[in-house]
């Protein structure tokens, strides 16, 4: 991979049901990146009955974070396999302050770094509605039980939110409205990026 050019490299973070996978969709047709969904290659695994597969689903059942060891590893060979992209959408990951630590290193080792985290917000009533709904559609077992949705969300509030920090520490942050039509939350996305 070369990285001597600049890359636009997006942190897009959110609670689960924020609408990190279909704003993605829309950032890397406009910016040419490349979607990079822990949540997606964890579901690729699953149904390939791969053993990272096996090992993620006895964490997700339950609404628990996969570990950052398996994590990080996962994401890493990934990243590695893209030669000179023009960037990156980090959707669902970094999901803990380990998991942001090694991405920041990584990216160094390749010679770029994050650029951004967009962070949707969406308040958790509407969270938990948003979820019941793509529960009908997704085919997702983690969608359809309440319990493991609440777990989700306790688990985002204790571990996941405080990798907001992280970011503000490198005047990194921006917060987006996450509340609105597609449309109008693809454009506040789109406002922030070319205010960079
Ligand atoms: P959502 O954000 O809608 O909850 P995702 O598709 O991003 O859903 O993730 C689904 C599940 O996959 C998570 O609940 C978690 O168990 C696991 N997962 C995804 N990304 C990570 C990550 N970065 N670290 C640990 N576990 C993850």
């Amino acid at each position: 991979m070369t990285s001597l050019s600049i890359m636009l490299n997006i942190v897009l973070f959110g609670p689960p049901g924020a609408g990190k996978g279909t704003q993605s969709e829309r950032l890397i047709e406009k910016y040419g990146l490349i979607h990079l969904s822990t949540g997606d290659i964890f579901r690729a695994n699953i149904k390939g009955e791969t053993a990272l597969g096996t090992l993620a689903k006895s964490f997700i059942d339950k609404g628990q974070l996969v570990p950052d060891e398996v994590t990080i590893n996962m994401l890493r060979s990934e990243v590695v396999k893209h030669t000179d992209p023009k960037g990156f959408i980090f959707d669902g990951f970094p999901r803990t302050n380990a998991q942001a630590q090694a991405l920041d290193e990584f990216l160094k080792e390749i010679g770029t770094s994050i650029t951004v985290m967009l962070a949707l917000e969406v308040e958790e009533n509407e969270l938990k509605e948003r979820l019941k709904k793509r529960a009908e559609v997704s085919g997702r077992a983690d969608d359809a039980n309440p319990e493991v949705i609440a777990n989700r969300i306790k688990v985002y509030n204790s571990e996941t939110a405080p990798v907001k920090d992280f970011y503000q520490h490198q005047n990194k942050f921006v917060a987006i409205n996450g509340i609105g039509s597609i449309d109008e939350i693809t454009n506040r996305l789109f406002e922030a990026i070319d205010l960079i």
